[in-house]
C-alpha cells in the first residue's frame, strides 16, 4: 500500500541551468515542508558525473532515477540547444511513465513539477491523478512573454526581429524583438515551434512557480498575479532560490586565491554552466582585462566560433582552454589575475568579501547569485533569453553596465577595459552596486520567516498537502 507522505516527481529538462534551481527548490521543499521528492532526470549520453554529485549531497528525502540516454544520432549538425533539449524530453517519454508508474504504485504522489520545456509529460499526470506544475527557473519577463506567446504568435506575421517598434510583454519593459529568446528569432525553426508548443500548454498547469521575486520583477509579477485570464494557472514568485555554496569546493584554488586579494577588489569572469566566446571574442576579452589594470578571476573554456551554447550539454572544454589566450597573458596578468579552466565554485566566489563584481552571460541562476551576494554585473548576453535578462537588469532595474558591440558584434578589448573599470572604480559603478545592494535586501526580505517568496512557496506546498487528503 502506498505510505502517505505527500511525495512530488520533479523533472528538469538537460543543463545545469536547470538541474541546479530545482535542487534548490527541492532542499526548500524538504526543509520546510514535509515531503519526499524523487528527480526523473533524462540523459543524452553526456557525461552525468557533475549532476550525480550534487544530487548525492542532498537529504535523503530527495531520490534521483537518471533516464536511459536518447538517440541524436538522425538529428543534423548545428541542431538548436533548445531543439536538443525539447527532444530529449520528447524522446524520454516512454522511460518517463515507467518510473512514474513504479512510483505511483508505492508513493503517495501529489505533484509533478517540470521546468520550462517540460509539458509533455503533463498527460501523464492527469492519467495518474497528481497536480501538474511548472517550476520557472527563469525571469518572471520570461514567463510573462511564454504566456502571451500563443497570441503574438496569432497577430504578428513578420519575424519579431523585423518588427519597427518594441515587443510589450505583459508587464515588463518593452523590448526588441531582436532581443527576444533565440529561439524566437526565427519562426520557421523547429526550435520556436517546439517552444510555441509548450508555452501553448503552460495554461494546462493546475500552477506556476518562478524564481523571481517582488522587488526585482514588479511589473511582471502583478502582470502574472492578475487573474482576468480565467485560464490562467495561479503563479507562486518563491525566489530567489539559488546555491549558497555550502561545503563544496572549499579547497580549490581560485577560493585561496580570492582570501589574499583585497575586499571588493576582483572581478568575477564566467558565461555560466554553458557558454562558449568565439577565438577573436576570447582574444578581446583577455586585451580588455590586461587593459583594465583590474583583479580579475576567469573561468576560461575553449572559444568555438559556431555557437555560443557549444558547451551546454558538456560543461568542460573539449581542448586545453590556456592555449587560446594571447602569447604571455597569464605572466603579464600574474598576481592580479588568475585564469581557470572551465569551472568553479560560482557560489562560493560572489559571496567571498573579495569578489566586487561579476561579468557574467546574465544567466539567470548567475544573475540570482549575483543579487543575493549584492555583486554588481556587467551583463554580456550569450544566448537563450539572456538578452532580454540583459535589458530588464540594465535598462530596468539598473544593476549592470553594458559593455557595446561594434558593428560586427565584436566587443573590443578597450571597451572591455572602460566597462571593468567604469564596475570598479567608475561614478558609474557606484550607482549599480548601490542599486544591487538595495536589491540584496531585498531578497533577503522576500526570503525571510514571513517573507513574499515563503508566503508563496507555503501557498502552492499548502495545495499539495491539501491533496493527500483528497
Ligand atoms: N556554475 C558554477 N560554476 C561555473 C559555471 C556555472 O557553479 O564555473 C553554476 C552557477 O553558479 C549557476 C549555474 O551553474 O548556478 C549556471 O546557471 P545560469 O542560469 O547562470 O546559466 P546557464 O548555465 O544555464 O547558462
Amino acid at each position: 500500500m502506498a505510505t502517505q507522505t505527500p511525495h512530488i516527481i520533479i523533472h528538469p529538462s538537460p543543463g545545469m541551468g536547470h538541474l541546479i534551481p530545482l535542487i534548490e527548490f527541492s532542499k526548500r521543499l524538504v526543509h520546510h515542508h514535509s515531503f519526499t521528492i524523487t528527480f526523473i532526470i533524462p540523459t543524452d549520453g553526456s557525461s552525468i558525473t557533475l549532476q550525480k554529485s550534487m544530487l548525492d549531497s542532498l537529504p535523503t528525502s530527495i531520490d534521483y532515477v537518471f533516464l536511459p540516454p536518447v538517440d541524436f544520432t538522425d538529428l543534423p549538425e548545428g541542431t538548436k540547444m533548445e531543439t536538443l533539449v525539447c527532444l530529449t524530453m520528447l524522446r524520454s517519454l516512454p522511460s518517463f511513465k515507467n518510473t512514474m508508474a513504479s512510483l505511483v504504485s508505492t508513493k503517495k504522489l501529489v505533484a509533478l513539477v517540470v521546468d520550462l520545456f517540460g509539458t509533455d509529460v503533463f498527460d501523464f499526470a492527469k492519467d495518474f491523478n497528481v497536480s501538474p506544475y511548472i517550476y520557472f527557473p527563469s525571469t518572471a519577463m520570461l514567463l510573462s512573454l511564454f504566456l502571451y506567446l500563443p497570441e503574438l504568435d496569432r497577430t504578428v506575421s513578420c519575424e519579431y526581429r523585423d518588427l519597427p517598434e518594441p515587443v510589450r510583454i505583459p508587464g515588463c519593459i518593452p523590448v526588441n524583438g531582436k532581443d527576444l529568446l533565440d529561439p524566437a528569432q526565427d519562426r520557421k525553426n523547429d526550435a520556436y515551434k517546439l517552444v510555441l508548443q509548450h508555452a501553448k500548454r503552460y495554461r494546462l498547469a493546475d500552477g506556476i512557480i518562478v524564481n523571481s521575486f517582488m522587488d526585482m520583477e514588479r511589473g511582471a509579477i502583478k502582470a502574472l498575479l492578475d487573474r482576468t485570464e480565467p485560464d490562467k494557472p495561479p503563479v507562486y514568485p518563491v525566489g530567489p532560490l539559488v546555491n549558497m555554496g555550502d561545503g563544496s569546493g572549499s579547497d580549490s584554488d581560485c577560493l585561496k586565491w580570492l582570501d589574499d586579494q583585497p575586499d571588493g577588489s576582483v572581478l568575477f569572469v564566467s558565461f555560466g554552466s554553458g557558454g562558449t566566446l568565439s577565438s577573436n571574442q576570447l582574444n578581446e576579452l583577455a586585451r580588455g582585462l590586461e587593459l583594465s589594470e583590474q583583479r580579475f578571476l576567469w573561468v576560461l573554456r575553449s572559444p568555438n566560433d559556431k555557437a555560443a551554447s557549444a558547451n551546454y550539454f558538456t560543461v568542460q572544454s573539449q581542448n586545453n582552454p590556456f592555449d587560446f589566450l594571447p602569447k604571455g597573458f597569464l605572466e603579464r596578468t600574474k598576481g592580479r589575475g588568475l585564469v581557470v579552466p572551465s569551472w568553479a565554485p560560482q557560489a562560493r566566489v560572489l559571496s567571498h568579501r573579495s569578489t566586487g563584481g561579476f561579468l557574467a552571460h546574465c544567466g539567470w541562476n548567475s544573475t540570482l547569485e549575483s543579487v543575493v551576494n549584492g555583486v554588481p554585473l556587467i551583463a554580456w548576453p550569450l544566448y537563450a533569453e539572456q538578452k532580454m535578462n540583459a535589458v530588464m537588469l540594465t535598462e530596468d532595474i539598473n544593476v549592470a553596465l553594458r559593455p557595446k558591440p561594434d558593428e560586427n558584434g565584436l566587443i573590443s578589448g578597450d571597451e572591455i577595459a572602460k566597462t571593468v573599470k567604469g564596475l570598479m572604480k567608475g561614478e558609474e559603478g557606484k550607482i549599480v552596486r548601490r542599486r544591487m545592494k538595495d536589491l540584496k535586501e531585498a531578497s533577503a526580505t522576500a526570503l525571510s520567516e514571513n517573507g513574499y517568496s515563503t508566503i508563496a512557496l507555503s501557498k502552492a506546498a499548502t495545495k499539495w498537502i491539501e491533496k493527500t487528503r483528497s
